[in-house]
């Protein structure tokens, strides 16, 4: 590297699946580095970027308009590139060939797993960013996106409600989350939904529909059930799953398959069970972008200039936790041990509240 002390040459990239809010942790990179008078490289498109070396010069003025915008200004990827010995080798090369001497990545525990990798033959610092609307990384309490992913599938139920209670129908809404509870259970509670299903918990058919009955008994004609995405399938249709899977029938033809969205199959097994007219709505990934909320900006902001700040500390190998309410650096490897647990007090107050 050989740079001056004080005169470091930093790059960032942002990693994994976009979240509302990276670009104000991009932003805040590029300006706090120049702040310190070092030099900042933006890394297009993730890994794979690094790998073609999409690396260019950011000034403060490139990162102008993007505070208030979704997704991120430097594009986003995933590779399997960046997983092989080969490929981790010549990520290190390309960047000891630039002189950078610390990468930021803003990104999931994946990114992060790779940035733990890239630092067996990479000689420079590296710190990591938490990015991801899953709000799943062990050892933070916050990842930037999770905040408006969460307002934007609440103000969607917000509008589903009005069909509900206009059609007398039960809504099972399937949000984002890959593995993990953490958005379904925030969401479920801000829009009042009746119950959620999430990973974290084995939920028993026949148990979760006596509840849905119990509340239309107690005069609830319309409702939402909050689905996660990584929701454990019902035992009924994992068991035709397999049995399909051995003797596919031609002339079925769903238009979804019950066991490619749990709402679904979750809807198809209380169709029969409970006296309400069932619908399904998928969001999908429109929760994944639009405007982020000033939560995420104001997050955003503070991670980024915090990644800049360990920096200059001379920390490699961290990442900017929220421990208490509070920006601290924890090891990489700890982001990267299974998903965050979610809290069980959590999913009895969605159940409390919606009773
Ligand atoms: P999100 O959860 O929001 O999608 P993520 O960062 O977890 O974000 P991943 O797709 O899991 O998203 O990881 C992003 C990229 O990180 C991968 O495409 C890959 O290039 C790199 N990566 C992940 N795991 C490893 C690993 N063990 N070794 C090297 N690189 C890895």
């Amino acid at each position: 590297m050989g740079n001056r002390k004080d005169d470091k040459r930093i790059a960032v990239l942002a990693s994994g699946g976009d979240s509302p809010g990276m670009n104000a942790a991009l932003r805040a990179v590029v300006r706090a580095a120049l702040w310190e008078h070092y030099q900042v490289f933006g890394i297009q498109n993730g890994y794979e970027g690094l790998l073609h070396n999409e690396i260019r010069e950011l000034t403060s003025r490139d990162m102008g308009l993007i505070i208030n915008q979704g997704g991120t200004m430097l594009g986003t990827a995933r590779s399997a590139e960046f997983q092989t010995r080969e490929g981790l080798e010549k990520a290190a090369r390309i960047l000891h060939e630039h002189r950078i001497d610390a990468l930021c990545v803003v990104g999931g525990d994946g990114s992060f797993r790779g940035l733990m990798e890239l630092s067996e033959f990479y000689k420079g610092q590296v710190v990591g960013i938490p990015g991801t609307i899953d709000n799943d990384i062990p050892g933070t309490e916050y990842t930037i996106g999770f905040d408006t992913a969460v307002q934007t599938a609440v103000e969607a139920i917000d509008k589903l409600r009005d069909t509900a209670l206009s059609h007398g129908r039960l809504f099972f809404v399937e949000v984002m989350g890959r593995n993990s509870g953490q958005i379904a259970l925030s969401v479920a509670l801000a829009s009042g939904a009746e119950d959620v299903i999430i990973p974290e918990e084995r939920t028993d058919v026949e148990e979760f529909a006596q509840r849905l009955e119990a509340g239309r008994k107690k005069g609830k004609r319309f409702g939402i059930v909050v689905v996660a995405e990584g929701a454990p399938l019902p035992r009924e249709v994992e068991r035709a799953r397999v049995l399909r899977a051995e003797a596919p029938d031609p002339n079925v033809k769903a238009a979804i398959a019950p066991e490619e969205s749990p709402a679904f199959a979750w809807a198809e097994v209380m169709r029969p069970r409970i006296g309400m007219n069932i619908r399904v709505s998928v969001l999908g990934h429109i929760q994944r972008g639009g405007r982020p909320t000033s939560f995420d900006r104001v997050w955003g902001s503070r991670t980024g200039d915090a990644a800049i700040r360990f920096i200059k500390q001379g920390l490699t190998g961290v990442f900017t936790a929220m421990r208490g309410g509070h920006i601290t650096p924890a090891y990489l490897f700890e982001a990267t041990r299974g998903v965050r647990a979610v809290e069980p007090e959590m999913v009895q107050l969605v159940r409390k509240m919606g009773s």
